[in-house]
């Protein structure tokens, strides 16, 4: 897996995400006068690996870091990356109740067991952490509400709640000079649910959301940038599965059927899953 920084855009540098321990993305928007990280890594490793390679290239002036949302592998480097730390009110809220976990074994498994942890997070701590499991949950020094902006010198970033099913206190991160959008988990299906799953309702909302803002490059946090093309794919393909959720509800052969017709090829099993996420939300 790519374990270098690469550059997004003239101001702006990330790390790629790595699905072997499910890191996300982290990146480096730089201004004159301070460069803001979005999201924290997944571990004191992953937080490390990112800062040293900050500052091979060179960039300083690091002294605050923004969270797009709570799960654990967004946050769990907070503590290595020892900055001032912006979240939403609730991802504080989250991080709060999740702060006097054990994370043993036994313990990650007691709460898979209870439906409190998910399977495929339980592992990846695991194989991320290793048998020395030294999670340390550092909160977040400033929250906000509804939205935030933060001058950087020369490049402004607007911060927005936007909810979602992945995790309702899902923020977005807006650079407008640079014309990104950094989306953390947003548009991802929810993982907390007994089955993942999509409501229509809320999947337009945030599309709605979305689409206040006009980027070139959106980068969701679990797989490579997306041109303005990519992403428009995207977000259409998932307003036509909305409309063809409500036309024939639980009736998935139909559905899938009318799917493929309408976008004149076979689905992919990805496209495949993301209907499924749909009829669970029904
Ligand atoms: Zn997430």
């Amino acid at each position: 897996m790519e374990k270098n920084l690469k550059q997004l855009t003239n101001r702006i540098y990330y790390l790629p995400h790595d699905p072997e321990t499910d890191r996300p993305i982290l990146s480096a928007i730089c201004g004159e006068h301070q460069t803001l990280i979005v999201d924290a890594g997944n571990s004191d490793a992953h937080a490390k690996l990112f800062l040293g390679e900050i500052d091979r290239r060179q960039i300083n002036n690091y002294n605050s870091i923004v969270l797009t949302h709570w799960h654990w592998d967004h946050s769990f480097g907070t503590n290595q990356m020892n900055m001032l730390t912006i979240a939403h009110e609730k991802t504080k809220t989250q991080l709060k109740k999740i702060m006097d976990y054990e994370w043993s074994d036994e313990a990650l498994d007691d709460r898979v067991e209870i439906g409190l942890e998910h399977q495929f997070c339980s592992e990846m701590i695991k194989k991320e952490f290793g048998v020395d499991r030294n999670i340390t949950i550092t909160l977040p020094n400033i929250t906000f509400k509804e939205e935030l902006e933060i001058d950087l010198g020369g490049i402004r970033c607007v911060i927005k709640h936007v909810g979602g099913d992945h995790s309702d206190d899902s923020s977005l991160i807006f650079v407008e000079e640079e014309k990104v959008l950094f989306l953390g988990d947003c548009l991802y299906p929810s993982i907390y649910t007994q089955k993942p799953q999509y409501k229509i309702d809320n999947v337009r909302q945030l599309i709605e959301n979305i689409e206040i803002f006009d980027a070139e490059i959106y980068v969701l946090s679990h797989e490579s940038p997306l041109s303005k093309d990519k992403f428009m794919g995207y977000i259409n393909l998932l307003k036509l599965i909305c409309e063809l959720t409500e036309k024939h509800h639980r009736n998935h052969m139909n559905l899938l059927n009318e799917l493929s017709t309408q976008i004149n090829r076979t689905l992919s099993q990805l496209e495949e899953e993301i209907v499924y996420c749909f009829i669970n939300g029904l």
